[in-house]
């Protein structure tokens, strides 16, 4: 069989995030005790900022008049289908492990932002959170961290998939088996 790059497309990403946004999004907000906060969710293509598109922020959190807390949440499809054709093509063929990897960095994107919410919940205000930048930012790194422990816990496939995403390692010819294979073992047990 000819090996061909896996891609996704947009409106497959759109598909994912909005089932994603039911079930597996409750069930985060219900574990992060941020339950009884309400904001809005939005899919958009991608960011804008000052006229220029900022294709590597997946989502983002747009805070209250007050900067107090989150009042919607934009997830950007089209940032979000391109990181996953960047990072995973190679899991060639639009295999099943491609598609799983597909969901885990959506994932990984949604309890990002919902700590962001219980950050906030917690005290944070915009003005505190913009003092410091973005790559120092240890409200970016705990977002990572938790997301990261929580994707995590399914298996290590999924801490494979994002280990690629967050050290900006590939997936190469020597990995690829190795990675595709903690997927069977996921399914195994
Ligand atoms: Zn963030």
């Amino acid at each position: 069989m000819a090996i061909i790059p896996s891609k996704i497309e947009v409106e497959e990403v759109s598909n994912i995030l909005l089932e994603e946004l039911n079930v597996f999004h409750s069930s985060i907000k219900e574990r992060l005790g941020i339950d009884d906060i309400t904001y809005s969710l939005e899919i958009g293509t991608f960011k804008v900022c000052n006229g220029y598109p900022e294709e590597n922020t997946l989502a983002s959190s747009v805070p209250n008049s007050e900067g107090t807390g989150v009042e919607k949440i934009i997830f950007f499809s089209a940032s979000i289908t391109d990181k996953i054709n960047r990072y995973y093509s190679k899991i060639y063929n639009k295999q099943p492990a491609f598609m799983e990897a597909a969901k885990i960095l959506i994932r990984f994107a949604i309890i990002h932002e919902l700590v962001h919410i219980k950050q906030f919940k917690n005290g944070l205000t915009f003005e505190q959170y913009k003092q410091i930048d973005y790559t120092e930012n240890p409200w970016e790194r705990e977002a990572n961290e938790v997301a990261s422990e929580i994707i995590s816990e399914t298996g290590s496939f999924g801490t494979e998939i994002i280990n690629v995403l967050r050290e900006n390692t590939v997936i190469s010819s020597d990995n690829l088996n190795y990675i595709i294979g903690l997927l069977d073992d996921n399914e195994n047990n």
